[in-house]
């Protein structure tokens, strides 16, 4: 058995992306006092935005301080980089509608669900490029695409400046809900010396379950790390998914080396651009290793299985920060009795047992059960009972 290595000898976790976390949470009446707000333009966010604005205030999408300017924006979606030749792959933007556009000048009160939560200072206002960002960050201008659907439905300006957020929404996961300062703590209190994180929008399966074992064979902690935020209409809801990584954690791994804890941002179903988003976040929550398998982040057909792999060849790794963990296509080989992939199994599709997340749904829509070789019982259990509920 290996031992853990001991948490009072001291380590460095990884810089964040440009050597200081972002930290802009301003909390009303202890940092700043709320009448300062009052006659202030509102601009109300939806929750893509939100959880945007939650991202850049907590230090998630540091060296951000808040929504990109137009240099950042042009340089983001044509070379992956900001202007000043830092690595970024997806921009993030503050959209409004054209003939509100004119109504936010300086500090403006961004308000969710009819609540202030934080300002913006607006320093630019600029027209969003939907053909060229949709071609560059989605590899599509296809609408069916959910990520070139929203950025077609949002406003056709962009806001840009420095951010603030009053408070941390933690209401929906008080448990699991850590920022990166937190997270970091955890990492360091448990004295994990190299960390993988692995992101994930879908029930977990064993595929999954496989990647995080053969990683924990090599690194110290495992951050799972569930995307909470905004998914397409037909993904399965976070609050399952979390409940089902719960019964899952606590029956077959091992606790001193796992860390559930969900990540606030919406899905963009970027593919390959969205897996660099998603590495160079993670790096900001502390973590030495990032998972990719196969067709990460992405959706239908728009992607090659391994492109999300591929383009992190457009960075050194001293640029990204952090180690990505590239892993094949995993399955379950009805002959080999266990989880494998095409580098360590040598049979034919045939004795592989392959289900893809739309026939997952189906299943379950339809009440049958879901094969132990690809989901725990536990885990079916939940799923079953989850869409038992919907009807
Ligand atoms: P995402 O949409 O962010 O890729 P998923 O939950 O579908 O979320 O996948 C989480 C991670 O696990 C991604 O890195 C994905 O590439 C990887 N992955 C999922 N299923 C498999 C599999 N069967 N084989 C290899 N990698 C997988």
């Amino acid at each position: 058995m290996t031992t853990l290595p001991n948490p009072s000898s001291p380590f460095l976790l990884p810089a964040p992306l440009g050597g200081t976390l972002v930290h802009r949470v301003r909390r009303a009446g202890h940092d700043f006092d709320p009448a300062e707000l009052r006659g202030l333009p509102r601009l109300a966010l939806g929750d893509r935005s939100y959880a945007d604005l939650e991202m850049l205030a907590t230090g998630a999408y540091s060296p951000l301080t808040g929504f990109l300017g137009e240099a950042d924006y042009l340089s983001v979606v044509e070379r992956m980089r900001l202007a000043d030749g830092t690595p970024w792959s997806v921009p993030i933007t503050l959209p409004v509608a054209r003939d509100e556009a004119e109504t936010y000048t300086g500090r403006v009160v961004l308000t969710h669900g009819g609540e202030d939560v934080g300002t913006l200072d607006v320093q630019e206002r600029y027209d969003a490029r939907k053909a060229l960002e949709a071609r560059e960050v989605y590899r599509t201008e296809d609408p069916a695409h959910p990520g070139v659907a929203a950025l077609y439905a949002q406003g056709d300006v962009y806001l840009a400046g420095p951010v603030t957020l009053f408070e941390v929404p933690r209401g929906a996961f008080p448990l699991h809900h850590r920022t990166p300062a937190e997270v970091r703590e955890v990492i360091e209190a448990r004295g994990w010396r190299t960390t993988v994180a692995f992101q994930t929008r879908n029930p977990i399966h064993r595929a999954h379950e496989y990647l995080h074992k053969v990683t924990l064979e090599l690194v110290d902690g495992l951050l799972l790390h569930p995307l909470v935020g905004t998914t397409k209409g037909d993904d399965v809801p976070a609050p399952t998914r979390v409940q089902a990584y719960e019964v899952l954690l606590d029956r077959y791994y091992p606790q001193a080396r796992t860390l559930l804890s969900v990540y606030p941002a919406a899905m963009r179903y970027a593919g390959p651009r969205e897996a660099i988003l998603h590495a160079l976040s993670r790096r900001n929550y502390g973590v030495t290793h990032f998972i990719v398998g196969r067709d990460h982040a992405g959706v239908g057909s728009y992607y090659g299985t391994y492109d999300a792999q591929e383009i992190f060849g457009n960075f050194t790794q001293e640029e990204l920060g952090i180690q990505i963990l590239k892993f094949e296509h995993t399955f379950y080989c009805k002959t080999c009795g266990q989880l494998v992939s095409p580098r360590t199994c040598p049979h034919g599709s045939e004795h592989h047992l392959v289900l893809s997340g739309t026939k997952v749904r189906e299943k379950l829509r339809a009440g049958e059960n879901l094969p132990g070789e690809f989901t725990r019982p536990e885990v079916a259990e939940v799923l079953r009972k989850a869409y038992a509920r919907e009807g």
